[in-house]
């Protein structure tokens, strides 16, 4: 992302005209995917927080999709969720630095062609685009103001459900935007090339082992027994448990200190 003079919250980007993605800088074709000329066209025009709120959140009278969620089935409405990519554009998807092939990538099979969300992955390269040209400053207190305007408390926000964070400058601009907001922001990554100490104020949770910097482990063992006895086992992952991310918080607050683990098989 750009930013914007921070003393502002209408002056414009860049010198360059905002939100005309440069194809090269995309794995898929951005002008080709579902709804995205909406988007590009809503970035050129936007100037105000206001312009950045309404590419984030539809208005009720509007035929516009959300591209920021709240809740699903293992997160609770209080936490927001946006996703910088799909898992099918994911840098580490069939990568040794992923702990689960292709074929057993949850959010990859659910977006994937037969797959059960198959609105998913249009959705996603829009977060991606929205992610990629955004001005930095308007974006973030347009999510500021999006959780303020809900009507429920936002207590965290979770970034890439599906995908994973590909640059350095994702690193920097996820921790601008930690540091702005109010809630705690929180990622799982496998990304170990990046360096994650230029993000001190992001709950960071590595799912490989040579992620340096993270506040914790998130891992997946065989079974119950594999868990060590200084990890704990996901909540939501126990059986019977209806315990959602959100109402727990071992992978949101950085103060936890537990390594948390999830199980492949009960
Ligand atoms: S440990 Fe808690 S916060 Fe982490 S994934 Fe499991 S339920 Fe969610």
């Amino acid at each position: 992302m750009s930013i914007s003079d921070s003393s502002s919250s209408s002056s414009s980007i860049d010198t360059q005209l905002p939100g005309a993605p440069d194809p090269a800088d995309y794995d898929f074709d951005p002008y080709s995917v579902w709804g995205a000329a909406s988007v590009i066209d809503g970035l050129q025009e936007a100037t105000t927080v206001e312009d950045y709120s309404r590419l984030l959140m539809a208005k009720p009278d509007d035929f516009w999709p959300d591209h920021i969620d709240f809740g699903n089935t293992k997160i609770a409405k209080e936490v927001a969720i946006f996703n910088l990519g799909s898992a099918t554009d994911c840098p580490h998807l069939g990568e040794t630095e992923c702990q689960v092939d292709a074929d057993d990538c949850y959010a990859y099979n659910a977006e994937g062609e037969g797959g059960y969300a198959p609105m998913a992955l249009p959705k996603r390269r829009r977060q991606e685009l929205l992610w990629k040209e955004s001005d930095l400053y308007l974006f973030t207190r347009a999510l500021q103001r999006t959780f303020e305007r809900k009507q429920h408390e936002i207590t965290a926000l979770r970034l890439s459900e599906s995908g994973d964070i590909r640059t350095q400058q994702d690193v920097r601009d996820i921790q601008y935007i930690a540091d702005e907001l109010d809630v705690p922001v929180y990622l799982y990554t496998a990304s170990s090339g990046l360096d994650w100490s230029e993000a001190p104020d992001v709950t960071i949770n590595a799912s490989n082992e040579w992620v340096e910097g993270a506040d914790r482990q998130y891992d997946a063992v065989p079974t119950v027994d594999d868990i060590p006895e200084d990890g704990i086992q996901c909540p939501y992952d126990m059986e019977g448990s209806d315990i959602k991310c959100g109402e727990c918080r071992l992978c949101i607050d950085p103060d936890m200190q537990e390594d948390v683990y999830i199980t492949l098989h009960t």
